[in-house]
């Protein structure tokens, strides 16, 4: 009996400490952590920096960035999901979230279990680069080098799971060429290496590859949307689809995350900046910029978030499963 009256007051006291700290949320002294699973420099990084400046103002806190990268995003993921969940620890990631579970044969967490969904954030085109000394001046002709070629190509990735990788397996299967993937912490460093021409090709988001193809740091060949893009420096650009990979169309897409068992109170006051700040016109403009469109649909809200990244667990599971790709 004494024992069940202690246990009683260890958990009222819990609760009142639980419900004290969600109506301070967040507190003026602390800083709220985005975990990008992910390299410094790159297009999730880019677009968790623009976040966090835009979530600043309505949280009343700063909000910073930091980055725990690699093994293709399940190693900043695993961090969040085993970190505090009081609100000041949250994740942005990808549609990696979506084909992890397919992709690893053993994840420390679970995507649908172990996560609070606070929203989805913005989608994002793709774009195929290439080394700037790469003899191809459009997709005709890359399509011919890559087929004179077989055996000697190096396609860059953020790793197994990544939007790289998703998209570099697309564009192989789409080709029928294999080529030889060469995995980083994040598309920073390999498109640095792409552009001292230490890999041939790359597939990865208009956040990052924009200014690159503006100053021609890298050729481009093609957008991976269905439809040609409006950006200045990217409307000029093909559809895959148009160069003749029929159907081809990826888009990814970002979301914010908590631990599970973040309060209720804590997440709605999250979501609320969340819908702020992608109201934001300076956010706005800089994503428009750089090929990706905000979301404001009803994916904003945490519980459509999550139906959200159900549906697409469901359906990449089945393009990994058929194409047999798996990491332990
Ligand atoms: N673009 C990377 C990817 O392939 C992620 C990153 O580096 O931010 O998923």
């Amino acid at each position: 009996m004494k024992t069940m009256l202690k246990i009683a007051l260890i958990a009222a006291a819990a609760l009142t400490a639980l419900g004290t700290s969600a109506q301070e949320f967040p507190a003026k002294d602390k800083n709220i952590t985005i975990v990008v699973p992910f390299a410094a420099g790159g297009p999730t990084d880019r677009v968790a920096r623009d976040l966090a400046e835009a979530l600043r103002k309505p949280l009343g806190t700063t909000v910073v960035v930091d980055n725990t990268s690699g093994a293709g995003s399940s190693i900043g993921t695993a961090r969040v999901a085993r970190a505090t969940p009081d609100g000041y620890t949250l994740l942005l990631n990808h549609i990696g979230m979506s084909t992890m579970p397919a992709l690893y044969r053993k994840l420390p967490f679970s995507v649908p279990n172990d996560f609070e969904y606070l929203g989805m954030v913005n989608e994002v085109p793709m774009t195929l680069i290439a080394r700037p000394t790469m003899p191809a001046n459009n997709f005709k002709e890359l399509n011919t080098w890559i087929h004179q070629n077989k055996g000697k190509i190096n396609l860059g990735n953020a790793g197994l799971g990544a939007a790289s990788h998703l998209c570099g397996l697309m564009f192989q299967n789409a080709m029928k060429v294999d080529m030889t993937p060469v995995p980083y912490k994040g598309t920073a460093p390999a498109i640095t290496d792409l552009i001292g021409g230490q890999i041939d090709l790359l597939c990865d988001q208009t956040t990052n590859t924009t200014g690159q193809i503006e100053s021609k740091k890298v050729k481009a060949y093609a957008v991976t949307t269905s439809k040609r893009l409006t950006t200045p420096a990217l409307k000029d650009l093909p559809t895959l689809a148009e160069s003749g990979l029929k159907d081809f169309d990826v888009t990814i897409w970002h979301g914010l995350y908590a631990p599970k068992g973040t309060p209720a109170a804590v997440q709605k006051k999250i979501n609320d900046a969340l819908k702020i700040a992608l109201k934001d016109p300076d956010f706005i403009k800089k994503q428009e910029g750089l090929g990706a469109v905000v979301v404001t649909d009803h994916r904003v809200e945490g519980a459509e978030h999550k139906k959200f990244v159900l549906s697409e667990i469901e359906k990449w599971g089945a393009v990994i499963k058929a194409a047999g790709t798996y990491a332990d």
